[in-house]
């Protein structure tokens, strides 16, 4: 299986709803590009566009490719399960929507702490095993957000888990919140393979400072930034796949250009972008990626209707080149969505944020820096 794996929830967005704003012949494009190169892999969610991402699926890839073509994972969205009974309920759904009768890895989505201590009351480990046994999981396992002690503690009780989805980008390999290389050495020990997420951290690594850029560039000038970190990824060993959420035709033939016969990091390559990271890692105020997890109405949303992670995106941006240039950016969005300053203080956001971020306090930062 060649390891560059499509991530479904970041798709071309269109004003038409009939797909949950998904532009659907765009994606289709894009997916039957995908396939004639030779790749196969697929990584869809419940929660991923409101939903749409597994009906997405379903229609482009099931329903058009045969089955042994393409592999597909999914995810269980645990967080506000109480009842056991919901979980066939929402797998069985998940089947209908994918067009599928077996997921080959299926996922409990976002495992941290407080969700594994949810998965736990409701059995779903055991469940995903009930599930292998009648062969509609091939190879159960988890995608996970949270430090390599809580890793270490769930794969200790759950090591019969035969992938684990971790977030790895050689910004978050040495980061204390993220802590991706700890938590690679780990599922390592145990002999699980990883599945990487967020590679290009949200996108934000295809668009690095210009003294990191040119340390790439100077290297080789053919190229593109976002191919060193997804190279980055794919070079490690014990690496089932590594997933971009692709959002267009370029970046996708971006990305199939190199991880058609893919060529690891050499030495010197490898020097580059510890180098990048240096630079890089001294300029990121926020280190929001952008999933959207905290304003996604299945997870409940902002009541305040809040712009979370373009609030961010706005606030790293004025740290990198000035806060001038940015204020205008930040007033227009204030006419379409909530104002940061109105934040009530709920918490509903800062529950889902993987990266642990403690986004009410930096709500603040952001509205005090761009009101002053
Ligand atoms: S804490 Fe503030 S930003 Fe977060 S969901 Fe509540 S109102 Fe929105
Ligand atoms: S604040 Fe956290 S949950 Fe929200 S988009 Fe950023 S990383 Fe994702």
């Amino acid at each position: 299986m060649k390891k560059l794996g499509f991530g479904l929830m970041r798709l071309t967005y269109t004003e038409d709803k009939t797909w949950g704003n998904i532009d659907l012949e765009k994606t289709r494009e894009m997916i039957d590009a995908y396939m004639a190169e030779g790749f196969t892999y697929f990584d869809t969610a419940w929660v991923y566009h409101g939903g749409f991402s597994e009906r997405v699926f379903g229609e482009l890839v099931a329903k058009r490719y045969p089955r042994e073509q393409f592999q597909v994972t999914s995810k269980m969205p645990l967080w506000n399960m109480k009842d056991p009974a919901e979980l066939q309920k929402t797998f069985d759904e998940q089947l209908k929507k994918c067009g599928v009768e077996y997921f080959d890895y299926y996922f409990l989505h976002a495992l941290n702490r407080d969700v594994f201590a949810t998965a736990e009351n409701l059995g779903a480990f055991e469940w995903m095993q009930k599930m292998k046994a009648e062969g509609k999981i091939k190879h159960p396992g988890f995608s996970f957000h949270d430090s390599a002690d809580a890793l270490e503690m769930m794969l200790s009780k759950h090591p019969e888990v035969e992938l684990v989805q971790l977030q790895i980008n050689y910004i978050d390999w040495e980061s204390d919140n993220v802590q991706s290389r700890k938590c690679y050495e780990i599922c390592k020990r145990y002999g699980i393979p990883v599945s990487i997420m967020e590679p290009i951290k949200g996108g934000s690594l295809a668009n690095i400072m210009s003294d990191a850029k040119k340390i790439f560039t100077d290297y080789n000038p053919d190229a593109s930034v976002a191919s060193w970190a997804v190279r980055y990824c794919a070079s490690m060993d014990n690496i089932l796949v590594v997933l971009s959420g692709m959002s267009n035709m370029e970046q996708l033939k971006d990305n199939m250009s190199y991880m058609k016969d893919f060529v690891p990091l050499n030495a010197e390559e490898q020097e580059c972008v510890k180098k990048a990271t240096e630079l890089i890692k001294s300029t990121i105020a926020i280190p929001c990626t952008a999933c959207r997890y905290c304003v996604d109405e299945t997870n409940g949303g902002c009541p305040m209707k809040i712009n979370i992670p373009r609030m961010f995106e706005l606030y790293n941006e004025s740290k990198r080149y000035g806060i001038a240039s940015f204020k205008w950016h930040y007033n227009e969005e204030l006419k379409k969505t909530g104002n940061p300053a109105e934040c009530v203080e709920c918490g509903n956001c800062q529950g889902h944020c993987p990266q642990g971020l403690k986004i009410i306090d930096l709500l603040k930062e952001v509205s005090s820096a761009f009101s002053s």
